[in-house]
């Protein structure tokens, strides 16, 4: 894989920054509550550290291998978030290299994580990912099922659930995920009344979407072939 170049992840970074501003500034909010999660997944450490001369931070791999093996190789003070599906027994893997984990998918899990936590001593912050479209080639609570678990993820007190996450089904028209996205923020805006606690996150918006999402709230983007390139 040749990769892109320098100039152009610069380039890609400078106005993927200048849309999540544009979209922010549409929606009257401030840029700065927006943080790019610049999603390194299947480039080698070569390419994501081009990203981090251009002063990107934040990066996001959906793999706990690629990440132990990634984040190494690079400066110590990046961020890596997982970003993906995360099997339990991978759970210690992952927290060793990742400061926040946005497929946070069941209580089950949730609980796997907290006790591996507590062990190591760390207090990940988690996104909890819900599938509002309910397909059935997506992980993630039912609205339903996260009413019912909600007060027991609560009580995991080793986890900062810093809100919500979601992959929206793919539309051609990014203008049709709008309702999704407004959707998982008005779910965020009941569990966080219900349950009065801040639930500050919500972690939505791709590459297509993302400008979209920044519109109706998102407070992490996970922005990868739009930076990098299309992975092949
Ligand atoms: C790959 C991936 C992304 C980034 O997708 P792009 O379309 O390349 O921006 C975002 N979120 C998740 C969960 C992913 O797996």
């Amino acid at each position: 894989m040749a990769g892109p170049d320098s100039t152009r992840i610069r380039t890609n970074l400078e106005s993927v920054q200048a849309a999540i501003e544009a979209a922010a500034v549409r929606a009257g909010r401030a840029s700065q509550e927006v943080t790019l999660v610049a999603v390194s997944k299947t480039w080698p450490a070569e390419i994501v550290r081009l990203a981090v001369e251009a002063g990107q931070r934040v990066f996001g791999e959906n793999k706990v291998q690629e990440g132990e093996a990634k984040a190494p190789l690079l400066p110590p003070h990046l961020d890596w978030h997982h970003i993906g599906n995360l099997q339990k027994n991978k759970v210690r893997k992952a927290l060793a290299v990742f400061s926040t984990l946005h497929g946070v998918d069941s209580l089950d899990l949730a609980r796997q994580i907290d006790r591996i936590a507590a062990d190591e001593g760390l207090e990940p912050a988690v996104f909890l990912q819900v599938n509002l479209a309910r397909e059935a080639s997506k992980h993630g609570f039912t609205e339903d099922q996260l009413r019912q678990d909600f007060e027991a993820l609560l009580g995991l007190d080793r986890l900062r659930i810093q809100g919500l996450m979601i992959i929206p089904p793919f539309k051609e028209d990014p203008g049709e995920t709008r309702p999704m996205f407004a959707a998982l923020r008005a779910l965020r805006d009941e569990l966080s009344g219900r349950f009065g606690v801040p639930l500050p996150g919500l972690s939505m918006g791709m590459s297509h979407d993302y400008p979209v999402a920044v519109e109706e709230g998102a407070t992490l983007v996970r922005v990868g072939s739009a930076i990098f390139g299309s992975r092949g």
